[in-house]
């Protein structure tokens, strides 16, 4: 029989209209951010405030068992720090299960190989996913609330085999900035200060060397988000986006230039390797040019916070996304290119340059969302190996440092007055020669003491 157009028309609405009106099979309504916020996230000229992004994802978690909103604690200016949870209905169910598996593998005790094989094969892969640490880079946060609306509703092959075998934290690092920066942003928009910085921090106390702190943990949201990582939830996988591309790539990914860090498994340098090529493989298939890896960024320093939950075994990844100026777009002809770059001769790690044009926040959201989706794609795909490579990490350095050194580790006390003592710890009680300085840091008085060690107990001077 040959469809009539009627037939065709009635067969089009009913395949297609669900989808398009947020409606995938099994579910009521569902918002779309665009419907919510009133502007699709990386629109020109439109940033969202914070309150409006957790707004959006309440109102999403409270449609669908497939995402809840969780809080980790409170921010510098008394925010609430909520971040999102996604994965099947079914996982979720088991979250408390996974978290246990999980937090197990990362710390080994007690576990031999066999019982580790077992927990790898019924775990899930927990990718944590943030974006706004550094506020003034905007597209990674205005990405989040696609990204999870994303997660929940989309039907495909790939969004299903993430769902059953990941479960995605989708967080707002810097709360506090996104506002600051969201509404300076919006009072500006049109004016001649529309790509000026505003004239204070977007973060209270460190502004841009927010990021700076994570290995000491000086401000609550790094306690936050240290102890959501290290302490409850213990990722496989840790993506922390920002916006500074090495002109004029489009984004920076892994694999990272030299040096890279000693003290962490070779496995972990491995699996970011894997993760960065997949992502590149990723740009080339949405056909978006001007991924470049192995260049300007290592991963020597250890006190970002990529580099601060490497040191647990957790593979993390960083971006470095083009950015002009918040949603404001700009055009780039290619004479602004540097000389070497103008013959846009692809490389192994530059497969295909960037030959200029328009560039927007849209642009970026787009990158970033690849960048994502690509991630928690492989951490699907190889749910079991990363599990276990968790606990093979952890065990081979532990047994590693029993040889070598660094003999001695920092740790957080909190001391009766809520602040932290970081106490240099001897892992071996007849290795004398480590440091003996302490340093004593409190969020609430931002005091700094320096602490002297006496007969292996910690005084504060
Ligand atoms: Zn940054």
């Amino acid at each position: 029989m040959k469809p009539t157009p009627r037939f065709l028309a009635v067969l089009l609405v009913g395949v297609f209209l669900p989808l398009a009106a947020g409606l995938p099979a099994g579910f009521g309504q569902v918002t779309p951010p665009e419907e919510y916020l009133g502007f699709k996230p990386g629109a020109d000229f439109h940033l969202m405030s914070y309150e409006e992004a957790i707004g959006y994802f309440e109102e999403l978690a409270g449609q669908t068992d497939r995402m809840i909103v969780r809080d980790m604690g409170e921010t510098s200016m008394g925010r609430r720090m909520k971040y999102a949870v996604i994965s099947s209905e079914e996982n979720m169910a088991q979250l408390d299960r996974y978290k246990d598996i999980n937090k197990r593998l990362s710390l080994v005790s007690g576990l031999g190989d066999r019982e580790a094989r077992r927990l790898a094969e019924q775990g899930r892969t927990i990718v944590w996913i943030d974006g706004g640490l550094h506020a003034s880079e905007c597209a990674p946060a205005q990405l989040l609330p696609q990204l999870a609306y994303d997660l929940v509703t989309d039907d495909d092959r790939r969004t299903r085999l993430i769902r059953e075998n990941v479960i995605a934290l989708i967080v707002f690092a810097n709360p506090d900035g996104m506002t600051i920066i969201s509404d300076w942003y919006m009072e500006n928009v049109g004016t001649p200060y529309e790509t000026s910085g505003p004239p204070w921090l977007y973060h209270k106390y460190a502004g841009h060397d927010n990021n700076r702190d994570s290995f000491m943990s000086n401000l609550i949201e790094t306690q936050n988000m240290n102890r959501a990582t290290s302490l409850e939830w213990y990722p496989e996988i840790l993506y922390n986006q920002h916006q500074t591309a090495p002109f004029p790539a489009r984004i920076w990914m892994p694999p990272d230039a030299e040096p890279t860090n000693p003290n962490v498994h070779p496995l972990l340098i491995r699996w970011r390797n894997l993760i960065g090529s997949a992502m590149g493989k990723a740009f080339e298939e949405a056909e978006q040019p001007g991924a470049i890896s192995r260049t300007s960024f290592d991963s020597w320093y250890p006190g970002y916070c990529t580099q601060v939950v490497d040191s647990h075994n957790c593979v993390s990844i960083l971006t470095e996304t083009a950015l002009y100026s918040y949603a404001t777009p700009r055009f780039y002809p290619l004479s602004e290119f540097s000389q070497n770059h103008q013959d846009l001769v692809p490389g192994v790690f530059y497969p295909s340059p960037w030959r200029g044009g328009w560039w927007r926040i849209g642009d970026a959201v787009a990158y970033n969302s690849t960048a994502c989706k690509s991630i928690l794609e492989v951490a699907a795909k190889f749910r079991y190996e990363m599990l276990y490579d968790k606990y093979k990490m952890a065990r081979d350095t532990i047994e590693r440092f029993k040889k070598e050194p660094p003999y001695g580790f920092d740790r957080a006390v909190t001391d009766q007055r809520g602040g932290h003592i970081y106490c240099r710890r001897r892992l071996h009680p007849q290795r004398r020669d480590i440091s003996r300085r302490l340093v004593y840091h409190s969020h609430q008085s931002a005091s700094r003491i320096v602490c002297q060690e006496r007969d292996g107990e910690t005084g504060l001077s």
